[in-house]
């Protein structure tokens, strides 16, 4: 009887590739054992003398049990081990090459009615309506009828605090939330996280940390400290580890294990930086005594009050510490060294600070800016007494700080714009107390900076195209990511489709995947831009509030 059982053994062998899938593999063995014992009793009784004279036979078969074995239990590791998910988890469509068709795609020669081809993953063909003369796509087509479709949103600054801080945030809630913003690749910074980014094994631990749980393709910038800001070899461990660029501060962080950087720190960087032809970003506010600014005393004794937070964080520290910024540069170009991109992010001073950027780069400096949304979206005035939502550094700054900040972005003198999603555990908001000067600053908003930045941008008659440069194109190139940013054939297929016109109000019954929904600034808002789907290298990883199955995005490490 061993022998029958070997011989039915083999036959199921042989169709066993075709048969098996991953899900079901595990299934296999009990299948075997079924059609064994049935089949084995069946053929006693049928032809015993048969089986006797095909011994011969069958002894070789036996002599090849041990490698059919090995063959099988190859398969079933090979199928249950599969690193790669099937795209059937990836993503909420089942097509790996399929036509995405809109009256509205915004590509770098302007808006167009067409249709996007998505194959493997990338973008493969761009057809206009009017040069397809009736002809009929080939393949799957989701149409989007008068939707927008633009690049995913590429957002060069946000804390996704982990490992460490996951409590905080976290790569899970924090991609989902990516996700159904639009948001289809994100760059974490160094710090909020614990340990900070600031060595090649800390970015090992948090490529570790990502593992599995990201919904949108994660880029990591490095920290630069005091630590590593003169030690070359670590420097060059982090960069050659894949980190984009590097971040600093030249205030305190907030953060214990990530302390402020200062001018000498800057330069040896801006340097090293060079060979690797990777950006420094810099928190650019520097802490001016505090005794030489008079106002600022005032009303220290109300700190329920966002106008007494706004005079501790006044306008003249980014610009002091832009100058400083400036100088450095200055000394580099003059005495003939290379130096490397300098960006500056999150500003919010758009006087005298922004008459710094502005001259720097009509003379030729590499420098680039960014603002965020909160500074475009709120004003100073209306930020309600004990509502610490509000707190972020620098700080929200007044109506017409406001107005002249969204026309220095209309005019190009602003490159971009970035979350700075900066979540915190709601304890530290200190809602209870409303105390500005104690609760942690920062503002999440991740899920909610396209409609924002929409909505926000309607009185200044912002374009799609402009929306795109700000969020998609200009960040890509910043991050170094030259296959994302826009919708052209080769690029990434990372796309957001979503409507201007759909209005929504942020309220209790709306779907907020932030780890935290309630901390978020923008709840309270109505809005306007409904994102309807995502796109990430074709596969659609959100779709009418349900995300797919397993997150599919990919940590981006530079090479
Ligand atoms: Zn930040």
């Amino acid at each position: 009887m061993e022998y029958d059982k070997i011989f039915i053994l083999h036959q199921n062998i042989v169709h066993f590739p075709h048969i098996i899938t991953s899900a079901d593999a595990t299934q296999v063995p009990f299948s075997f054992c079924l059609e064994l014992s049935v089949r084995s009793v069946a053929e006693d009784r049928l032809g015993l003398e048969k089986e006797r004279e095909k011994r011969g036979m069958d002894f070789l078969q036996w002599k090849a049990f041990p490698i059919l074995v090995l063959l099988a239990s190859f398969l079933v590791f090979y199928f249950r081990t599969s690193s790669k998910p099937s795209n059937s988890e990836c993503s909420l469509l089942p097509h790996d090459h399929f036509w995405i068709h809109s009256k509205r795609i915004v590509t770098l020669e302007g808006v167009i009615s067409g249709a996007v081809e998505i194959r493997g993953g990338n973008i493969g063909s761009i057809v206009k309506d009017k040069d397809q003369h009736d002809k009929v796509l080939k393949g799957h087509v989701v149409d989007y009828g008068e939707a927008v479709v633009m690049p995913g949103l590429v957002d060069v600054h946000a804390h996704l605090d982990e490992p460490g801080r996951a409590e905080w945030e976290g790569f899970y809630t924090g991609t989902r939330a990516a996700a159904a913003g639009g948001v289809t690749t994100l760059i974490d910074m160094p710090l909020n996280s614990f340990p900070s980014t600031v060595s090649e094994e800390t970015l090992r631990l948090k490529v570790e940390a990502a593992k599995d749980k990201l919904y949108v393709d994660v880029g990591f910038w490095g920290g630069l400290v005091p630590d590593n800001a003169f030690n070359k070899s670590a420097l060059e461990g982090l960069l050659k580890a894949g980190v984009l660029g590097l971040k600093s501060f030249m205030c305190p962080s907030g953060i214990n294990d990530f302390p402020m950087t200062n001018a000498s720190h800057i330069k040896e960087a801006l340097s090293t930086l060079a060979d690797y032809d990777r950006p420094l970003l810099v928190h650019s506010e520097i802490q001016l005594d505090f005794d030489s600014t008079s106002e600022l005393k005032d009303g220290l004794d109300d700190p329920w009050s966002y106008s007494t937070y706004l005079k501790t964080r006044p306008p003249s520290w980014e610009e002091a510490a832009i100058k400083e910024l400036l100088s450095i540069i200055q000394d580099k170009r003059t005495s003939g060294h290379q130096w490397a991109h300098l960006h500056i992010v999150h500003l919010s001073d758009a006087s005298a600070s922004l008459d710094l950027i502005k001259g720097a780069k009509s003379s030729g400096a590499r420098l680039s800016v960014e603002t965020c949304p909160h500074y475009l979206a709120f004003s100073a005035e209306n930020i309600p007494d004990r509502d610490t939502r509000f707190k972020c550094a620098p700080p929200i700054r007044d109506a017409a700080n406001n107005q002249k900040l969204w026309e220095a972005l209309m005019d190009g003198h602003i490159d971009m714009l970035s979350s700075d999603h900066s979540p915190s555990v709601p304890e530290l908001k200190l809602f209870d107390e409303g105390d500005f000067l104690r609760a942690w600053g920062g503002i999440s908003s991740l899920q909610f900076v396209l409609p924002v930045t929409w909505s926000s941008g309607q009185k200044y008659g912002i374009t799609l195209n402009q929306l795109a440069s700000w969020w998609c194109e200009r960040p890509a190139k910043l991050a170094g990511q030259e296959l994302k940013g826009t919708i052209m054939s080769g690029k990434h297929a990372d796309l957001v489709v979503w409507e201007p016109d759909a209005d929504f109000v942020i309220d209790e019954s709306y779907s907020i995947y932030h780890k935290h929904p309630h901390i978020s600034a923008y709840v309270g808002s109505k809005l306007s831009g409904k994102v309807l789907a995502t796109f990430v290298r074709g596969n659609l990883v959100y779709s009418d509030g349900k995300h797919a199955p397993t997150a599919c995005g990919v940590p981006i490490l530079a090479k």
